[in-house]
């Protein structure tokens, strides 16, 4: 077999057959293919698209490109939920730990910031001490101990996924839908979750525009997760507008903290209990919606979500005096409130424009290397439908530069429209696939 015959047979928009596939992600993975012709390929599949049974075949050899996890030694059912990406987006920092605190084993593996859109990881190392590096041994015992684990991906999971999210990063082909299944898919599989709620956002501040495109990627993922003897469910929510206020590491932080301690804004908590619920009928630890809801809402009324917290952060090392007192987190050097510079109803909040300036903030990384400045972000402080009057607090910028901060707030405003008109809030979730 050639890698450059199955790069024509896929440009050329014909099906790939299970040897085809394997070949390919093996070369690529162990580097006797290159990544000029895994470039030609990602490109190829980009264009001309692929089968269901083309993606799962993708999916599990990149499955089988590393090592996977067992966890069945460890809990008898773990649940894990995945993002498809968006912009302060730290629902993961919630549910985990109220869902945990409702009885239900919780293992994940998170990733990196991606482009305009932030990172659980990035998110979890503003709290002084918290390793997220954990080998699979100290995974699995801490899921065992305390039910409750969150850390990155190990290098011996999923490879493939790895080297090929980098090339698809700088090679334009990020945006394919059998692409993104099999690489979410494959990490989810790998990591051993028996049961994964998939949170596929839509929108301005999403990586698929419109409830089409998500409703085909949920499909494909729910399948592929089930033929992998997986369950799955797949929520499609909203990104066309940031989730909650804060967007930006620490800030997060202390929004999921506050979120925790029953102060969270409404539509975040709104959110989280919505993931919450899929993932405690998912687990089997509620027998329907009314059940999983009033368990969700309980965990986060009576305090044990936030203790769950507390548990996870020590357990990974993490000073717990942080998130005790969340004024200990470094603070940007320049915070100002930007208020609205007329009066209206906001139409539209550009999530992915406001991710863009939180990432040139210093919130995210222009390249692999960039270092994170944990304390830079913005806090969008209206919703879309929300009326203002002019001169009433708009959103708030942390920067760590006059000129940091003049660049972002230009960007924002710009990211803001107003109508005289009432606006419709935007729903939060829009379907949800099983
Ligand atoms: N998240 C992933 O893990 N992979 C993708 O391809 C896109 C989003």
């Amino acid at each position: 077999m050639r890698a450059v015959d199955i790069i024509i047979k896929k440009r050329n928009g014909q099906e790939l057959n299970k040897d085809e596939i394997d070949f390919f992600v093996e070369g690529f993975t162990d580097g006797s293919i290159p990544d000029y012709q895994a470039s030609a390929w990602a490109m190829a599949v980009l264009l001309n698209g692929m089968t269901p049974q083309e993606t799962t075949d993708l999916t599990m050899a990149m499955v089988n490109s590393g090592e996977t996890l067992d966890l069945s030694p460890a809990v008898p059912l773990a649940v894990d939920k995945h993002s498809s990406g968006g912009v302060g987006d730290k629902t993961t920092l919630v549910v985990e730990p109220l869902v945990a605190a409702c009885g239900l084993p919780v293992g994940k593996m998170s990733g990196r910031g991606l482009g305009f859109t932030g990172g659980t990881l990035d998110k979890m190392e503003s709290i002084p001490g918290f390793n997220v590096n954990l080998t699979q041994d100290e995974f699995l015992s801490q899921l065992k101990r305390i039910g409750l684990v969150l850390a990155g991906q190990t290098a011996v999971l999923a490879p493939a996924d790895g080297k090929f999210y980098a090339l698809r990063d700088v090679s334009g082909t990020v945006d394919s839908i059998p692409l993104i299944a099999s690489s979410i898919m494959s990490k989810k599989i790998a990591a051993g979750a028996q049961a994964i709620v998939l949170d596929v956002k839509i929108g301005l501040g999403a990586f698929m525009a419109t409830q089409e495109e998500a409703k085909h990627l949920a499909r494909f993922m729910v399948d592929i997760a089930n033929l992998a003897g997986r369950k799955a469910v797949a929520l499609i929510s909203d990104m066309n507008q940031p989730l909650g206020i804060a967007v930006g590491n620490s800030l997060e932080v202390k929004e999921a903290i506050d979120t925790l301690q029953g102060k969270g804004p409404a539509s975040f908590v709104e959110h989280c209990l919505d993931v919450a619920e899929q993932m405690l009928i998912l687990g089997e630890a509620a027998v329907d919606g009314g059940e999983a809801r009033n368990k969700a809402e309980g965990a986060l009324k009576d305090g044990s979500a936030w203790g769950k917290f507390l548990e996870l952060i020590k357990a990974q090392g993490g000073d717990v005096s942080y998130v005790e007192d969340p004024d200990k987190f470094p603070k940007a050097q320049f915070v100002e409130v930007v208020p609205s510079p007329v009066s209206g109803y906001l139409s539209q909040i550009h999530a992915r424009a406001v991710g863009e300036a939180s990432v040139d903030l210093g919130a995210g990384r222009a390249k692999k290397s960039d270092q994170i400045d944990h304390a830079v972000g913005i806090e969008i402080l209206r919703e879309v439908g929300d009326f203002l009057d002019k001169g009433d607090d708009l959103f708030i910028i942390h920067a760590a530069s006059q000129a940091d901060f003049d660049q972002a707030k230009e960007r924002l405003l710009a990211a803001h429209k107003w109508s005289d008109s009432p606006v419709e809030r935007l729903p939060l979730v829009y379907d949800i696939i099983r």
